[in-house]
Order: C-alpha cells, then structure tokens, then sequence
C-alpha cells in the first residue's frame, strides 16, 4: 500500500525525523485557512503541493494547461490561486501515464530555504535479503537517472537486521555525503530515525528526494525532509491500524479495491485475455502460457487456495468490469480446492452476468469428475480444457475469434 507524502511526513515526524510544518487541505477555504495561519507563524514562503501516488510532481502539468504540482507561493492570495488550480484537476508526471491522476488533497507547508538536495532511502535488498540504506549527494532529481549514469554516486549500507543500524553505520553515510559539524551530527540522527520508521512500520520503501539542508531564521542550517514517500508491506497491514486508516481508494484502480473486498489477488494488465486461477505461481506460469501461445494476458487474478463460491462470482464480474477483455481462462488446480466448487461457482457467474465471451476452463485435481460434470451439465457453453496448454491455445485461438 502506498500513502500520500503528508501521511508518510505524520509517519516520519513521530520517530523523530524533521519535516517542515504543514497541513494537507481539501478544499480552497482550507488552504486559505492554512495558508494564513503559517504566514501568520512568520513564514515568509510557502509551498503548496499536490498529494498523489505518484512523483515527478514538481516538473508535472496539469491538463487543463498549468503548470507544476509543486509551487512556491509569498502571499496568500498566490497560495489560494495555486490550490485551486491543483484541487479537483488532473495533473500529469512522468510516473501517471498520460491518463494523468486528480488532485484531491494538496499539502500546504512552511516553504524551506534550500541549500542542498541529497537522497536518501530505506528499502528491502532482496539478493542480500537485508535493508538497504541508499543516500547521494544527487538528491531532487530522479535517482534512477543517478543509478544508471553515476552509480558510484550512490552510498549502499546494509543493515543487519538481527543487530539493527549501528551507530557507525550512520556515521559512514553522514561522512560520506560530505557533511560536518552539527550537520553530521543532525544527519546521524535523521538517518537512524528513518531507518527506524521503515522498521517499526513494516515498509517495503521509505524515500525522502530531496533531504534538504535548510537555512533557518539566523542563518542557522538544518538538515529537513522535503518531500517523503512510504511504500508499506500489505502483508503486514493488520499490524497498523493506524497506518491502514491512510488508505486512499482513490488513488487504486477501482477494480483492484473491489477484488481486495473479496481477498481476491487482482492486478489489471494490458490485454484481453483474462485468467482466474487459484495459486499465485500458476497464476504466473498461465500468464506465461498465454503469451507463449501469441495471446496476452488482460490480468493477473489469483482467487487463492480455499476460494468460496462468492469469491469465484466476485472474480468473475471483476474480470467482466474490464472492457477489453474478450475472452476468460479458468485454470483451476484442486489441491485444497474443491473442483466442484468451483465449477458451481463458474455456472452462477456466467448465468447471473449472461456471459457472451468465450470461456475456456481447465480443471485438475480434488472432486475434478463431479466439477467437469456440473460444467458439462449446466447447458452453458464452455470450452473444456485437458491440459494447461490446450487451454491456452483454445483460448488464444477463441480470443482471436470473437
Ligand atoms: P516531486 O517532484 O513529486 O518529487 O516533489 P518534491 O516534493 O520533491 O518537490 C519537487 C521540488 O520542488 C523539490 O526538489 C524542490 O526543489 C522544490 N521544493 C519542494 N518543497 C520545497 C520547499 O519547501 N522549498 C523550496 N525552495 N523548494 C521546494
Ligand atoms: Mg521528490
């Protein structure tokens, strides 16, 4: 689950890491209120910034011709004129598609005095199965554009999670970033405090582009988070119910929210061909299968091991909701699923949705006599697959067809 940068800022400041003040608004009259309280508190700049799941907001427009989803605003009257041209409107980044994402919230904060733009980032080092801190001196632009030209721009420190970040650990990487002084004494801390908020809140991802030092009233510097992004763990949500109340439905592609309701593993993909298996790795291996045979997969839906009969229902008007699919997969293995439940479950979606689109369906394994049986005998037209690949190639072939 991703969250907004304001909610990944509430997540940051309560372990401790420094974001400049702010409150997100949903409306102009909120800003305006934010707006005049922060000009109020002796700021001179504020930013105003729109909050979606997505970045390259700064160099982002919006369709309806303006310009930037980040901006700089020194009088309150600027501000309102910027939230109201980002609420309600659609601004397109590098990271939406051309499709672009609505502006339904915006971020009005105490704008800082930049002085330097680093990277810093906590994420799960898969092939070393450790966090990974990662920290540049490049930071505000696009780190992977640093990766790919500079690599030996960005800092790498694993940690050992059964020891935890070691203060040396934080040294190095303030060191290595050129920073001294109470600066390098101000990132130790900030560094540790990141860490610990990707710990204690189970996340795939925290990364803060641009980590900024700032100057302060008096010319005094500190080192502040500008912009935050937090990538958690779903497997690991029922464990926050703080966290799963920043859930925003909006920003997820409707289809995948429907299918969560049912415990469904739905991911829409690009072609026309949707699949309901029951397994993630074969869930894989059909999507495979499918393009081996020239076709291309609509999604990926995995009903999981025990799926009910309401689920295969749910899966099968999830799948039918998407436009371009034109023809449906069911590739089914009975290990701990009953075929026949399935097969029940196949003949009361296709009569209650009366589907016209050619369904191959596949089955093997517990109860697959008394499910082949249901399917043949329910009068429905359905395309009986023996094997995993002449189901894939009837469907390919039935796809093409229709
Ligand atoms: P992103 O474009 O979605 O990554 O959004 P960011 O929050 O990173 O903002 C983009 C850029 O706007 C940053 O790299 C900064 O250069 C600038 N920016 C954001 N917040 C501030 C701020 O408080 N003060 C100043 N001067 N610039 C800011
Ligand atoms: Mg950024």
């Amino acid at each position: 689950m991703n969250i907004h940068e304001y909610q990944a800022k509430q997540l940051l400041a309560r372990h401790g890491v420094a974001v400049p003040a702010g409150d997100p608004c949903k409306t102009v009259d909120e800003a305006r209120a934010v707006a005049e309280r922060l000009f109020a508190a002796g700021h001179t700049l504020i930013v105003i910034k729109s909050q979606i799941h997505a970045g390259g907001r700064g160099k982002g427009t919006f369709t309806h011709g303006f310009q930037g989803g980040v901006k700089l605003a020194k009088s309150v009257d600027e501000a309102v004129n910027f939230a109201g041209n980002m609420l309600g409107k659609t601004l397109v980044t590098k990271q939406t598609g051309p499709e672009g994402r609505v502006v339904q919230t915006i971020l009005i904060a105490a704008a800082e005095m930049i002085k330097k733009e680093f990277y810093l980032a906590v994420l799960l080092d898969r092939a070393a199965s450790r966090p990974l801190i990662m920290a540049s001196t490049e930071g505000g632009v696009d780190i992977e554009e640093v990766a790919a030209h500079t690599p030996e721009k960005i800092i790498r420190e694993n940690v050992d999670p059964a020891v935890g970040l070691m203060p040396y650990q934080t040294r190095k990487i303030a060191a290595a970033l050129g920073l001294k002084g109470d600066l390098f004494n101000q990132a130790c801390k900030l560094i540790a405090a990141v860490y610990k908020t990707a710990w204690e809140t189970d996340a795939a991802l925290v990364e803060i582009n641009p980590l900024c030092i700032v100057e302060g009233p008096g010319g005094k510097e500190a080192i502040v988070a500008v912009d935050a992004k937090i990538g958690l763990d779903d497997n690991a949500l029922y464990r926050h119910t703080d966290i799963q109340a920043m859930r925003d439905l909006a920003e997820e592609s409707p289809l995948e929210v429907e299918a969560s309701k049912y415990a469904l593993n739905y991911i829409k993909l690009d072609g026309n061909i949707a699949c309901l298996v029951n397994g993630a790795g074969l869930a894989m291996s059909t999507m495979d299968i499918i393009k081996h045979f020239g076709g291309e997969p609509a999604n990926f839906l995995d009903v999981g091991g025990g799926a009910s009969k309401d689920q295969v229902a749910a899966a099968f008007r999830i799948i039918l909701s998407d436009v371009a699919v034109k023809g449906i997969l069911v590739n089914i293995f009975g290990g701990i699923m009953d075929c026949n439940v399935i097969a029940t479950g196949i003949v009361e979606a296709v009569r209650e949705t009366g589907l016209k689109l050619p369904l191959v369906v596949r089955l093997e394994g517990n109860n697959v006599a008394a499910g082949k049986k249901t399917l043949a005998e329910s009068g429905l037209t359905i395309i009986s697959g023996d094997s995993m690949s002449d189901a894939a190639q009837k469907v390919v072939k039935a796809t093409r067809a229709a």
